[in-house]
């Protein structure tokens, strides 16, 4: 099937898919936790990471290259229960919207229900994405997860998006103070990162010296 690289077959029943989209430079444990509480707490049979080349919402930072991102991510779903890499953004031209991603894999699998999973700063910054009305009507779920310092207003969420309420569930799980970005932060004042990601994805981020000063 297109748009997906590995181990997903279509069954004959209906399925609940997960997507996860995300520039993951680099992907880490709080992404890992995340992923792994909604698929239990949301019974979905299998969580589709989509690595997006290029994010629409972050035009002017400097990005890894999207080779690197992809043998980090692969490293990080590496064996994870039903956790498989989307090459659904990879493979088409930019730019890269989620709700032409959710179009796509939704046509792909058309028995399915859709459940977008994302983090409470990007539910915060849904009303900036593009057609967010439409991209919220293709999701059956929004599965939303807690972030630090992030409140989400649902009077201003509804008046720009009417209806999304009622799509998105939280799912508790254990508030994670890691991010890509403070990851990132850390490399570069060569400050301890260690244990805030997959050992193979430490040893990427050392052997392509990323995220250094002046890099
Ligand atoms: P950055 O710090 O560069 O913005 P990020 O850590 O938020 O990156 P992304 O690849 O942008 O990582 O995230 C993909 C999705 O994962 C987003 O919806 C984001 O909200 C969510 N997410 C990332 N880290 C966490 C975390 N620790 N807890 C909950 N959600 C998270």
């Amino acid at each position: 099937m297109a748009g997906l690289e590995e181990g997903f077959e279509q069954k004959g029943k209906r399925m609940r898919i997960g997507i996860f989209g995300g520039t993951f430079d680099p992907p880490h444990l709080g992404h890992l936790i995340l992923a792994e509480e909604v698929r239990e707490q949301l019974t979905l049979d299998q969580i589709l990471w989509v690595l997006t080349p290029i994010p629409p919402h972050k035009p002017n930072r400097k990005i890894t290259p999207l080779d690197i991102r992809l043998s980090m991510l692969k490293a990080t779903i590496d064996n994870g229960p039903n956790f498989i890499l989307s090459r659904v953004e990879i493979d088409r031209n930019p730019p890269y919207y989620a709700v032409d991603t959710v179009r796509i894999l939704k046509e792909e699998n058309q028995n399915d229900k859709m459940i977008y999973i994302m983090g409470e700063d990007s539910l915060r910054d849904l009303p900036t994405w593009h057609q967010p009305r439409i991209f919220v009507s293709l999701c059956s779920e929004i599965a939303v997860v807690k972030r630090p310092k992030v409140f989400v207003d649902f009077d201003v969420l509804e008046r720009s998006i009417p209806g999304i309420t009622k799509k998105v569930i939280f799912v508790e799980t254990p508030l994670v103070e890691i991010s890509s970005s403070s990851i990132r932060e850390r490399v570069s004042k060569g400050r301890t990162y260690r244990y805030f990601l997959p050992n193979k994805v430490y040893e990427l981020i050392k052997e392509h010296k990323l995220y250094r000063k002046g890099n």
